[in-house]
């Protein structure tokens, strides 16, 4: 494992349609120049994975090694090994989900057009939809309960801990490790990003990239506007254009 501390700037990147995006051989090449001297630019994946669907990429090579994880639409984070990296962390987030997972499991029990995903974390209840219109309803159907609800990816209906989600779990990360914001890319395709791109209006300096493939939600969403960009690269291509603008990879 490499030293954290070695890196100049972070590249913070969703997997799904962003980092795992486009064209294989671009990933690839983006992939060897990260891991290539001068080794710069930090790694750090955010996604809606569980761990479990992300670590055998690492191993495989399929990923390149990063400094940390963020998965389960931001309710998990660990090392590149799958170690708990911060416990004050997963207290925060257990606190919020405590005694609700099975409300919602009975209050969705048998909603029409919904699969509950199996193998995710612990602190997260997410779905595969077949209609907009049964996440829709399930959406209603939680209304009461204290929880956030999140409809994304054209198939995902997420049910989540209060605040808790990419941003949020990104903005703890960067307050752990005390990075600077202005050495920071965050990149995504879809509407479960949006919260961890809006950090460009939050945190000084921070740079946020939505990818040329980025869905028609996420650009209802995400407007351009100064370090706020939309590349016209697709995935993994999208992300090298942006290193390459910013100077961050040659
Ligand atoms: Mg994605």
């Amino acid at each position: 494992m490499i030293s954290r501390r070695r890196f100049k700037r972070w590249l913070i990147t969703d997997l799904d349609g962003t980092f795992l995006g486009g064209s294989e051989t671009i990933r690839a090449r983006l992939s060897e120049r990260l891991c290539s001297e001068p080794r710069d630019v930090g790694l750090i994946y955010c996604s809606g994975r569980a761990l479990s669907d992300i670590s055998p990429l690492i191993d495989s090579g399929v990923l390149p090694e990063p400094s940390a994880i963020i998965g389960d639409v931001g309710t998990g984070m660990w090392d590149a090994q799958g170690r708990t990296l911060a416990s004050d962390f997963d207290d925060l987030v257990a606190e919020r989900w405590s005694g609700v997972r099975p409300l919602l499991l009975a209050r969705l029990h048998g909603l029409e057009g919904l699969e509950l995903q199996t193998g995710t974390g612990p602190n997260r209840c997410s779905y595969l939809y077949s209609a907009r219109s049964a996440a829709e309803s399930a959406a209603r159907a939680v209304r009461e309960i204290d929880v956030d609800t999140l409809i994304s990816g054209g198939r995902f209906f997420d049910v989540l801990p209060r605040g808790v989600n990419k941003g949020f779990a990104v903005k703890f990360l960067i307050e752990l490790w005390g990075l600077d914001s202005s050495s920071i890319l965050v990149a995504g395709d879809t509407l479960n990003d949006l919260s961890m791109l809006r950090l460009s209006d939050e945190l000084s300096g921070l740079h946020a990239l939505a990818v040329g493939n980025a869905d028609d939600d996420l650009r209802a969403h995400f407007r351009e506007s100064g370090r706020a960009r939309y590349s016209r690269g697709h995935g993994a291509e999208g992300i090298f254009e942006r290193l390459e603008q910013l100077g961050w990879v040659t």
